[in-house]
């Protein structure tokens, strides 16, 4: 996987990535990281990448020429026309999903804005997926460049250490993730769950599987609506269902 950011700041998203996981993908050259400034297509001696807004208002906006011609010279470069995600708050919300979806692809242009934005035309002319990391509004668009850059990486093979990973990781069935525990057995005294001691891997698994959709029903109940259950998985969660509205309704059950 090949990732091309455009910015105005490279050493910000360079020196953000180039640590732990996703510095070693790096190195290994499963995954390589090209920043180009914007700057150095400005084409003027000043550098000069924004001005004023059209028709008024507070802040500048990135102009279309320096933006388009780092583009096309990044084209010309690979001798393709790789997809332009735009970082931007005006875009889909990022996922899990969709970074399954474009951890297929072989290269990725990654468009950070900054100020009050880039200009309409430039957008209009290169842009192929407008993507958000949420309703809230950023400096720039870096910060979730690194983002999704971090969490598509680990779907690449060869990144993370042990590929199964990132396989029953939360949201990858629509379920998040189950409690973990390490060393020691007993903290502060708490005490790591009796079936994750007990070896019995099926067992395991059914507990594993049984927290997920506990957790997932507590705190995303909203995926819960998406997720693949088995008949004795579905029994389960109508059981937790059955407990919370007697619970609520203070009856209780014998
Ligand atoms: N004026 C823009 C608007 O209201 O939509 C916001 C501009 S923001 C201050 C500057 C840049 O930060 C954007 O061009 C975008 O690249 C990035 N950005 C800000 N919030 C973001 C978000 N939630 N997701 C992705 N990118 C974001």
């Amino acid at each position: 996987m090949n990732y091309h950011i455009l910015t105005l700041f490279p050493d910000m998203v360079l020196q953000g990535l180039n640590t732990s996981v996703i510095g070693r993908a790096m190195e290994k050259g499963v995954i390589t990281v090209n920043a180009m400034n914007i700057r150095d297509y400005s084409g003027n001696k000043h550098n000069q990448v924004d001005d004023y807004p059209y028709g008024g208002g507070a802040g500048m906006v990135m102009q279309p020429g320096p933006v388009c011609d780092a583009y096309e010279a990044l084209c010309r470069n690979l001798g393709k026309r790789p997809r332009v995600l735009y970082m931007t708050p005006q875009g889909r919300v990022f996922s899990q999903k969709i970074a399954q979806e474009l951890a297929g692809e072989e290269d990725l242009v990654f468009l950070c804005g900054h100020y009050e934005g880039i200009d309409e035309r430039a957008l209009s002319l290169i842009v192929t997926d407008y993507l958000s990391v949420g309703d809230y509004v950023l400096t720039g668009g870096e910060l979730p460049a690194m983002v999704m850059i971090d969490c598509i990486s680990r779907l690449v093979p060869g990144v993370l250490n042990n590929d199964e990973s990132a396989l029953i990781e939360s949201f990858s069935d629509n379920l998040l993730e189950y409690p973990q525990y390490t060393r020691p057995e007993i903290y502060e005294g708490l005490r790591v769950p009796e079936v994750l001691l007990s070896g019995h891997h099926k067992n395991i698994d059914t507990w594993r599987r049984q927290e997920a959709i506990r957790r997932t029903l507590e705190r995303r109940p909203d995926l819960l609506e998406q997720a693949v259950l088995s008949k004795k998985e579905q029994a389960f969660l109508e059981e937790i269902l059955r407990e919370r509205a007697c619970a609520q309704e203070n009856i209780v059950i014998e």
